[in-house]
């Protein structure tokens, strides 16, 4: 009996058929997951494939910018759209000012019951935390 390495090899289900279709969904902006399950093949087929076929590779990568930009392209108008592709359309400044107003109740009320030093307060800046007390945790 002769014994190989590992598992004997299955013909592939990722066909250049199946290749294709799952390109076409990833282009179109489908999650990587979403498109393997809708060609049907198990998540990290495509990634391992493009480990040995370098046409497909490329390919891969073109989808998938492709796909990031339709997402963009097509995807609703918040917060995280204001954040991440600088949409400052009234729709995404308002769920982002919402939210950031949100976050900042939050933070008030923390320091509010006397963990934290709000170091922000006041100011518009990615910077701004919150640091817990020096005092905090320790008897006095
Ligand atoms: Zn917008």
């Amino acid at each position: 009996m002769s014994r190989g390495r590992g598992r004997p090899a299955l013909p592939s289900p990722f066909t250049p058929t199946v290749q294709k279709r799952y390109l076409d969904e990833i282009t179109t902006g489908a999650r990587l997951e979403d498109a393997a399950s809708t060609v049907g093949v198990h998540r990290n087929v495509p990634a391992r494939h493009a480990r040995t076929d370098t046409a497909f590779a490329k390919a891969f990568e073109e989808a998938k910018a492709r796909g990031r930009e339709a997402r963009r392209a097509n995807g609703p108008h918040n917060a995280s759209r204001y954040r991440y592709y600088g949409c400052h359309c009234p729709d995404c400044r308002k769920d982002h000012a919402a939210k950031r107003k949100d976050r900042r109740h939050r933070a008030d009320d923390r320091a509010a019951e006397g963990r934290v030093i709000d170091l922000g307060s006041g100011r518009d800046s990615p910077s701004s935390f919150l640091l817990p007390l020096p005092s905090s945790g320790r008897a006095a």
